[in-house]
């Protein structure tokens, strides 16, 4: 998990001590919403938008890899995913989240399913 050195060492620390010394997740919230660039009511379109099309990107690599053979490293499949979680930061900023309230929640979410015999099959609130 990022911590305080891991900012430190990509010098981003001092720039979102104030955020970061309290949650360093919060330093990726953050950091996202200093580069949105869309603002107003357009902003959640682009970022459901940029969120399905990144998330198509992997997909992509994926089906490229399987009809063409194509060949891609870790690193590239890494980068995209890291467009996925901007824009699943973005949203859950705009929805008064945080990437560490993404991630709990969904902790909670896949235990619980997990623990009630619940991981197959379909329907949000299973
Ligand atoms: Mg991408």
């Amino acid at each position: 998990m990022l911590n305080r050195k891991d900012l430190e060492d990509m010098g981003y620390f001092e720039m979102f001590y104030d955020k970061c010394e309290e949650d360093p997740l919060m330093f990726y919230s953050t950091f996202v919403e200093n580069k949105i660039i869309t603002k107003g009511s357009d902003r959640l379109y682009e970022n459901v938008l940029g969120l399905v099309g990144e998330a198509g990107e992997v997909a992509e690599k994926i089906k490229k890899r399987i009809r063409d053979y194509d060949r891609f490293s870790d690193e590239d499949m890494i980068k995209e995913l890291g467009d996925v979680l901007f824009y699943t930061v973005a949203l859950a900023n705009l929805f008064k989240g945080s990437l560490r309230h993404v991630i709990e929640q969904n902790i909670r979410k896949l235990d619980s399913r997990q623990k009630r015999g619940k991981l197959q099959g379909s329907g949000d609130n299973r």
